[in-house]
């Protein structure tokens, strides 16, 4: 299958570019390896300066950029805009922080001395996904480049373009020709990548599916991986919740990326006190959105990446609508152009439902009714997945205790999950496995050495 950039908003294909060959494969992998020696030689702090000057490069650049996520995948200019400036902040978050989570941990031991060194593992294989194009690459990057490893990213197949820009944007900042490398191949070719002796590691975000298949292929070849996979986050409002703050921070958790996001809140689990006033004013926020052209400043909800991602989804809803859940609003397949789907909500879903048991990866949220506090952690417990979790509550200690208690990666009160690279990303159970970003991103793929001097 030949990769192609089909604009969500109208169906137009712009861009069209046959898959690589294993010619075209084999030169690329010889290059990075041939510069990967190099760079891992080159001087923590040189590194990190590199990496830096790929936040200035990305900020230059990012109006254009922003544009072609916006035509590659429908995202909101103004959120593509802010993709753009995220990445720039990881670049220069491990640039100022990199070197001092590398330097030498010296240990006391019965040696003259002993410390830990963390050196590159060699060339790292990222797997990414189209739903932040830019994003998703940037996070595995930006720690991968100043740990000294190199870097090959086979991107989704649907933002060929991104995947070429990421590639231009890192070589142009000055970097190493060869340090970062797109390679234009198909999923199908991913396993001889892993199985490739010059490939130390790989790092997959995306679906559960594909994290298996990457992830038992690195194991079978005595690799690490890191798995970033989906999630089906609870956002939690209890009885004594600011309700309307509640409703409204749903609205941006919810609809954030047109609902395509692994940390957006999913599955709104509400105690008896509020759940009918919230789902209320949730549905006249949610009806109240603008929805169309991702490109105009004033739209509040863009389409969907694909329209099979769009049609699935649907097949998700009307499975769950048939056994049970009860449509508050939306749920329709629109009939025009592109892969819009109507900002939606599902009420009273309930275990055994597709919308309980898999990830809606679209602009759907779903409401589960729980008799108490404690029902609602269980409600929330009670996911394959872990990546994230919201509770709401006017009382923050109670907040606290929940969210220690909440089976997931990153657990917020009063607050929707965010990522930010100071702090540690990722989940437990199906949601993944490993951590990126913060000291313990960039941990993941370097070798903690030992080192003992009598
Ligand atoms: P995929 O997981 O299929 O794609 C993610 C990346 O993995 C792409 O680069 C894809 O390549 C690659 N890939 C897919 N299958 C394999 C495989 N067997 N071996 C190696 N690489 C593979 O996501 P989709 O685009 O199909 O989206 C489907 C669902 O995935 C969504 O509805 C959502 O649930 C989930 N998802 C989660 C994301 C997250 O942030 N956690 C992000 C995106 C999707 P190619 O594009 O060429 O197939």
């Amino acid at each position: 299958m030949a990769f192609e950039s089909i604009d969500p908003s109208t169906g137009e294909t712009f861009f069209h570019m046959e898959p690589w060959g294993e010619a075209e494969r084999e030169a690329a992998l010889a290059a990075v390896a041939a510069a990967t020696p190099g760079w891992a030689a080159t001087p923590v702090a040189e590194r990190a300066e590199a990496v830096r000057a790929i936040a200035g490069e990305l900020r230059r650049r990012a109006d254009e950029l922003a544009t072609l996520i916006t035509r590659e995948v429908g995202k909101l200019h103004r959120e593509a805009r802010g993709e753009i400036e995220k990445c720039a902040w990881v670049c220069e978050y491990y640039a100022d922080h990199g070197p001092g989570f590398l330097a030498d941990e010296p240990i006391e031991t019965d040696a003259g001395k002993s410390l830990v060194a963390y050196q590159p593992l060699g060339t790292v294989l990222a797997v990414m996904p189209w739903n932040f194009p830019f994003w998703q690459v940037f996070r595995f990057a930006a720690p991968a480049l100043v740990a000294g490893n190199t870097g090959v990213l086979k991107h989704a197949s649907n933002v060929p373009q991104s995947a070429l820009a990421i590639e231009e944007v890192i070589r142009d900042a000055g970097l190493p020709a060869d340090t970062f490398r797109t390679l234009m191949i198909r999923a199908a070719d991913v396993d001889a990548v892993i199985d490739d002796p010059r490939i130390a590691a790989v790092t997959l975000t995306g679906s559960e599916p594909a994290g298996r298949a990457v992830a038992s292929r690195a194991a079978a070849n005595i690799k690490k991986a890191v798995l970033e996979l989906g999630g089906s986050d609870p956002f939690i409002v209890l009885d004594d919740a600011d309700v309307e703050q509640a409703v409204e921070a749903a609205a941006t958790s919810r609809f954030l990326n047109n609902g395509q996001s692994c940390i957006a809140a999913k599955r709104f689990i509400l105690t008896p006190g509020i759940a009918d006033d919230f789902v209320e004013r949730f549905r006249r926020r949610v009806e109240a959105m603008t929805v169309g052209d991702p490109a105009a400043e004033t739209t509040q909800l863009g389409p969907m990446a694909r329209t099979d991602l769009r049609d699935e989804l649907h097949t998700q809803v009307a499975d769950s609508v048939r056994a049970g859940a009860q449509v508050v609003t939306g749920c329709t397949l629109p009939d025009s152009p592109g892969a819009f789907y109507p900002p939606s909500i599902l009420d009273h879903v309930a275990e055994g439902q597709r919308a309980f048991e898999e990830e809606l990866f679209g602009p759907v949220a779903i409401v589960l009714r729980a008799d108490d506090a404690e029902h609602a952690v269980n409600l929330a417990n009670g996911s394959r997945f872990g990546l994230g979790g919201a509770v709401w509550t006017a009382d923050s200690q109670r907040g606290e205790a929940i969210a220690r208690r909440l089976e997931c990666g990153a657990a917020f009160v009063n607050g929707i999950v965010k990522s930010d690279p100071r702090l540690p990303f990722g989940g437990v159970k199906a949601s993944g496995f490993g951590r990126e970003l913060s000291r313990h991103g960039i941990q993941e793929f370097v070798n903690a050495k030992t080192v003992w001097v009598k």
